[in-house]
Formats: C-alpha cells, sequence, structure tokens
C-alpha cells in the first residue's frame, strides 16, 4: 500500500509503526456552523483510507477532533447571546447527523479541545522549560519558531522567506513578540469570552497546540499518519510538527495526507460569493450516498468541482450500482439452491480481477476514481453474467464481491425505501387469493418480492406470519 506522503513529496510504502496496527489523526472541523460539502471532503476521503485500512486486516485507532474553542464560535455565541458551548455541543451534534448520512464511521475517539486544557498547558510548560517557547509580559506564550531547526519541512517553505512575507506582523500589536515568526501557544482571556486558568494567565489555547496535545494522549508521541485538507499544511500542520516534536523530541507522524479542495461551478467556495452549500443543503434534494460516492469519483490530491450536472451525474452512477445489486438480489430470493457449474467457477474467476484492479488502485494513494472503474466493470459484467438460470452460490460470491468493494467506499447499496406495515399486509392478502385461486406463480413471486425488501414470511396453523430481516 502506497500513500502520498506531504513531508517527502513522494509515494512511500505504507509500514506502520506496529505491525497491525495504524495510529491515524485527522483534524476535524471548527464547530460554529453546519458543517459544508469542502468540509465533507476530507471526513468522506479519511474514513475510506480507515476502511480500506480495515479490509486489509489492519486495526485502525481513528482519532479526528472537534475544535470547540474558537473566534468563529464566540462571536455566534455573542450573537445569538449563549455560552460557547451552547453552539459548539450544538455543531458537533448536527455534524455527527451529517457524518451518519454521510455514512462516515464515528471516530475511535472524537476529543474536545475544550476538555483537554491540562494537557495543553502541560505541554506549552514543557515547550518553556525547554527555552522553545516564552511567556510575554501580558501573559501571551509564543512559541519560538527559529528554535525548531526543521521549521518549514513540511510545507517545504524557507525560514527567511516566510521571515520577509511576515514583517508587516510585527506592526500588527505583536511587538512583544521575540520574532515575527513567533506563534501563540496561549492568549490572555478577553471579556466575555470562555477561559481557564494557567501559570501565565487565565486564557486560552492557540488552536495548533490542541491538535499537538489530543494526539499524544490518545495515540502516542509518534503516529502513522496525520492528515486534514491541503490549507492545514501551512502553517497548522508545520506548527503541530515543531510543537509535538520539540516537546516529545521523537517525529511525530511518518505520513502526512492532505486531500485538494472542493470549489464550485469552478470557484473557491465562498458564503458571500453565494456559492456556498452546507452537507444539510444537499440532504434536501439527494440521499447523501450520492454525495459520498461524487466525492470519491475523484482522486483525493486533485481539485473536485461540485456542480449541478456533476451531482446528477454521480446519482445517476450510483444507481447502476445499485440496480445491479437489486438484480442480484432478485436472482438471489429466486435461484434454487444447488452447486457451481464448472462455467460459473470459471465467471467467478474473472470476476475477481476485477477485485483485484479495485485493490491495485486502492493501493496506489487511494485512487478512489480508479477503483469505482472497477466496480462498473463488475457491475456490467454481473449484468451480462447473472441471470435466472444462474446457481445461488454464483449468484451470492457476486452480490458479496460487489457489496464488499461497495463497503469499502463506504457506499450502501440496500435501498433504504422501508416498505409500509399496510403494504405489507395487502400483498400478503394478495398472495393468499392467489394460492386459493392456485396461481402458485404469482404467490410465489410475492414471497420473492417482500423477501428482496428484507420481509420474511411465515406460513403458520394461525395463518401468514412476517417479521423484517
Ligand atoms: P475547518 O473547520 O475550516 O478547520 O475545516 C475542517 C476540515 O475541512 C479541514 O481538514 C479543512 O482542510 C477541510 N476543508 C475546508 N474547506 C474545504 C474545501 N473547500 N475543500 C476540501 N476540504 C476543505
Ligand atoms: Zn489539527
Amino acid at each position: 500500500m502506497k500513500i502520498y506522503n506531504t513531508l517527502t513529496k513522494q509515494k512511500e510504502e505504507f509500514i506502520p509503526l506496529e505491525e497491525g496496527k495504524v495510529k491515524m489523526y485527522v483534524c476535524g472541523p471548527t464547530v460554529y456552523n453546519l458543517i459544508h460539502i469542502g468540509n465533507a471532503r476530507p471526513m468522506i476521503v479519511f474514513d475510506t483510507v480507515r476502511r480500506y485500512m480495515e479490509y486489509k486486516g489492519l486495526e485502525v485507532n481513528y482519532v479526528s477532533n472537534f475544535t470547540d474553542v474558537d473566534d468563529k464560535i464566540i462571536k455566534k455565541a455573542m450573537e445569538e447571546g449563549v455560552e460557547s458551548e451552547v453552539i459548539s455541543e450544538r455543531y458537533i451534534e448536527e455534524c455527527k447527523k451529517d457524518m451518519e448520512g454521510l455514512n462516515v464511521k464515528p471516530a475511535t475517539t472524537h476529543p474536545l479541545a475544550t476538555k483537554e486544557i491540562d494537557g495543553m498547558v502541560d505541554m506549552i510548560s514543557t515547550l518553556i522549560k525547554k527555552r522553545h517557547a516564552y511567556p510575554a509580559a501580558d501573559g501571551t506564550v509564543y512559541y519560538r519558531t527559529r528554535s525548531f531547526k526543521e521549521y518549514g519541512k513540511l510545507s517545504h517553505k524557507n525560514l527567511d522567506d516566510l521571515q520577509g512575507g511576515n514583517r508587516s506582523l510585527l506592526v500588527s500589536g505583536e511587538e512583544q513578540k521575540e520574532d515575527p515568526l513567533d506563534f501563540v501557544l496561549w492568549k490572555p482571556r478577553k471579556a466575555g469570552e470562555p477561559a481557564w486558568h494557567s501559570p501565565w494567565c487565565d486564557g486560552r489555547p492557540g488552536w495548533h497546540i490542541e491538535c499537538s496535545v489530543m494526539s499524544r494522549k490518545y495515540l502516542g508521541e509518534e503516529i502513522d499518519i496525520h492528515a486534514g485538507g491541503e490549507d492545514l499544511v501551512f502553517p497548522h500542520h508545520e506548527n503541530e510538527i515543531a510543537q509535538s516534536e520539540a516537546a516529545n523530541g521523537k517525529t511525530f507522524a511518518r505520513y502526512w495526507m492532505h486531500n485538494a479542495f472542493l470549489n464550485i461551478d469552478n470557484k473557491k467556495m465562498s458564503k458571500s460569493a453565494g456559492n456556498f452549500f452546507t452537507v444539510r443543503d444537499i440532504s434536501e434534494k439527494y440521499d447523501l450516498q450520492v454525495l459520498r460516492f461524487f466525492m470519491l469519483s475523484a482522486h483525493y490530491r486533485s481539485p473536485l468541482n461540485f456542480s449541478a450536472d456533476l451531482m446528477e451525474a454521480a446519482k445517476n452512477g450510483l444507481e447502476r450500482i445499485k440496480t445491479a445489486a437489486e438484480k442480484l438480489r432478485e436472482l438471489q430470493a429466486k435461484a434454487s439452491d444447488g452447486k457451481l457449474t464448472g462455467q460459473e467457477e470459471a465467471s467467478l474467476l474473472e470476476a475477481k480481477e476485477f477485485l483485484v484492479k479495485f485493490e491495485t488502485a486502492m493501493d496506489d494513494d487511494f485512487n478512489t476514481a480508479d477503483a469505482i472503474a472497477a466496480i462498473f466493470e463488475l457491475v456490467k459484467f454481473a449484468n451480462t453474467n447473472a441471470n435466472e438460470e444462474s446457481s445461488k452460490p454464483y449468484v451470492d460470491a457476486l452480490l458479496k464481491q460487489l457489496t464488499d468493494m461497495a463497503d469499502i467506499c463506504g457506499l450502501i447499496l440496500e435501498t433504504k425505501e422501508e416498505i409500509l406495515d399496510e403494504d405489507i399486509e395487502a400483498l400478503i392478502q394478495e398472495r393468499q387469493d392467489a394460492r386459493k385461486a392456485k396461481n402458485f406463480a404469482r404467490a410465489d413471486e410475492i414471497r420473492n418480492q417482500l423477501l428482496s425488501q428484507g420481509i420474511i414470511l411465515e406460513d403458520t396453523r394461525e395463518g401468514v406470519k412476517w417479521k423484517r430481516a
């Protein structure tokens, strides 16, 4: 399995620190609003990375935080006249609902920044002790950027170039910094803002220290993969490396993965320009599985354009896969038990080739675009090579292969349409009438139709009973 590592700018064979186990941290959203479809991209992409690794037998410890203390949350709380927590708790709940709709698995741990303040104070104290950080007169603590010799190694930036670009910062009220490159680890409270005690002043942590601390607490000082959107490379991830490596004296993360951005109609997503969609907006028009399928139709390191036409195309594409699965389920319900014929055995071997293609694509830095192309090849193959004459084990195997491949992508192939109780009762009545009229073909058809919708019929002495599978 190869992963493109932002740190080395090349694809590298993935070798976990501990055999069979993966420690993975994905920077999560700041919770001040409903998540937008751009935020959904890293969620879907890295959930798919996790699913593929689990499919390969790796045990993934997946940690993704919620940033629940931030200027934007405080601003929103002030606008609504409520505590910050009301805002963050509300949008964490909403985010979890969207994740469920997108079939993004809950992380092993979803830490909250506000619950990890002690760890942050602890790491900042270590950094001060090691002379990598210093408190200024007003209680702000800064990281001494130049003290970390490898600063810039992730974003491939040169310290002196950064210095030039940052000169103006010194005139913007941060003259207490030793160097314009220094960044904030702890900042003093402002009126009306949430604050915690610390040895330097009552205040709150800077954003970067949160992830260094939560990653260390839940995964350890050295982890396998750290991931997020490409906007996080600099300064967020660069600063995380500086903090963690200086504090722990160890390599922080071995592989750094970054997804490219999602644009709308080829423009940067922006609320003020009116081209902005939340995941919730999309869910009013589409099943969120379509959004997931759409995101995976491109490689995660390619910019992805969102448009109404492309969503329609994604809807049709997903529908084709679901229809093939539906057809196989119908054949499965009808097929009589039997053995695989020689021809079917050969045909299954041929079908396995699509799984090989799928895995080859995923092994190559999670090329989901090619992996989905392999799913389509299997769909086409199943549509032409499975029919009413097929044996049950043959249909079972094709359906299993299709659902396994879809599962890795987090795509659910069962149609969610729930059949209503009254419709079930009506069909059962129709079946009874058909049997009375000795129309056994129709009676069986109804039993199979219900079975394909997950309804199991039982003929008992007291009449027909049914249950949901
Ligand atoms: P934020 O809440 O802004 O910290 O973003 C949470 C995650 O979403 C980060 O990993 C960002 O890099 C990612 N992200 C934000 N906007 C986009 C976008 N338009 N396309 C892809 N990823 C994005
Ligand atoms: Zn982070």
